[in-house]
C-alpha cells in the first residue's frame, strides 16, 4: 500500500515570533505557488510561536505540530503544556518521545506511552520518535531496543488510534550530528518496524502507518533516502531552519 509522504520540521528551541512568522509566510507562498499536494507538510515551532504560525498557515494545507506535551489534562504542573492547549493554538500533530527529551528530560517509554494516549484522547496525532543509541547499535541490539520501544510506547493503543500515529525512526547517533544513517540501515529498521506493527495490529492498519526517518537529513542526502518506498518521509531538524533547504528537502520527495 502506498501512503502519502510526510515531512515535518522540528525547529527545536530555535526561532522567536518574528522569524517563525517569516518562515511560515515564505513556505506558504511556495506551497501555494507550486500547488503542493503530494505530501503532508507539518511545521513544529516552539510553543511560543504555535498560534502565530497557525495564523500564517491556516487554510493553506500546511499543518501545525508541537514538539512535546504533558500527559495530564490540566493542573498544578508549573511550566508544562497540555494537549488541549496545543489544540487551542491550532496544532494537529505533536512530536512525542524525541530522543533529546528522553536524554535531557528523563522521558521513558512509560511516560511516552501516557503522552501518546493523552494526545490521541484529545484529538492530536502523535509523531512518535523511537531509535537506538550508538552504543546499542554497536552492541547489535538495535532491533531489541526498537521492539521494546514499540511495545511500551504503543501499549493500549487501539487499531483505530494507530492509524493516526506517525512513527519517526530516529537513530540517536544520527540526530544533529551530520552523520545520517545509510538508506540501507534505514530500510532495514523500517522493515523491522513494519513487521512488528503487523504482529501488533491487523495488516491493513499496520500498512497505513507512516514510518518516517529523522537524523541529519539535508538537501544533499534527502533524494536518496526518499527514493526508497519503505521511507515514508522525514523529520527534519537542523535543515528545516532555513526555508530554502527545507524546500529542497520537500522537492526531494518527488
Ligand atoms: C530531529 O531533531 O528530529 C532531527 C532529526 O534533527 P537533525 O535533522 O538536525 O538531525
Amino acid at each position: 500500500m502506498s501512503v502519502k509522504k510526510f515531512i515535518a520540521a522540528n525547529w527545536k528551541m530555535n526561532k522567536g515570533l518574528v522569524q517563525s512568522q517569516q518562515f511560515a509566510e515564505e513556505i506558504r507562498a511556495y506551497y501555494e505557488k507550486h500547488k503542493i499536494s503530494h505530501i503532508d507538510i507539518v511545521l513544529c515551532p516552539p510553543y511560543t510561536s504555535l498560534e502565530a504560525v497557525h495564523r500564517k498557515i491556516n487554510g493553506s494545507g500546511i499543518k501545525l505540530g508541537a514538539q512535546n506535551m504533558h500527559h495530564e489534562s490540566m493542573g498544578a504542573y508549573t511550566g508544562e503544556i497540555c494537549a488541549s492547549m496545543l489544540k487551542s493554538c491550532g496544532a494537529e500533530y505533536v512530536i512525542i518521545g524525541h530522543s533529546e527529551r528522553r536524554q535531557y528530560c528523563n522521558e521513558t517509554n512509560a511516560t511516552i506511552n501516557k503522552k501518546v494516549l493523552k494526545a490521541l484522547d484529545e484529538g492530536l496525532k502523535p509523531i512518535l520518535c523511537i531509535g537506538e543509541t550508538l552504543q546499542e547499535r554497536e552492541d547489535k541490539i538495535t532491533e531489541g531496543v526498537i521492539e521494546e520501544q514499540l511495545k511500551s510506547c504503543l501499549s493500549h493503543i487501539s487499531e483505530e488510534q494507530m492509524e493516526s500515529i506517525v512513527i519517526a525512526y530516529e537513530p540517536v547517533w544520527a540526530i544533529g550530528t551530520g552523520k545520517n544513517a545509510t538508506p540501507h540501515q534505514v530500510e532495514s529498521v523500517h522493515n523491522f518496524i513494519r513487521k512488528k506493527l503487523k504482529k501488533m495490529y491487523p495488516d491493513d492498519t499496520a500498512e497505513k502507518v507512516r514510518i518516517i526517518y529523522g537524523g541529519s537529513i539535508n538537501p544533499e542526502n534527502a533524494k536518496e533516502l526518499f527514493a526508497l518506498e519503505t521511507i515514508n518521509g522525514g523529520l527534519i531538524g537542523g535543515a528545516s531552519l532555513e526555508v530554502q533547504s527545507f524546500i529542497e528537502i520537500i522537492n526531494s520527495t518527488h
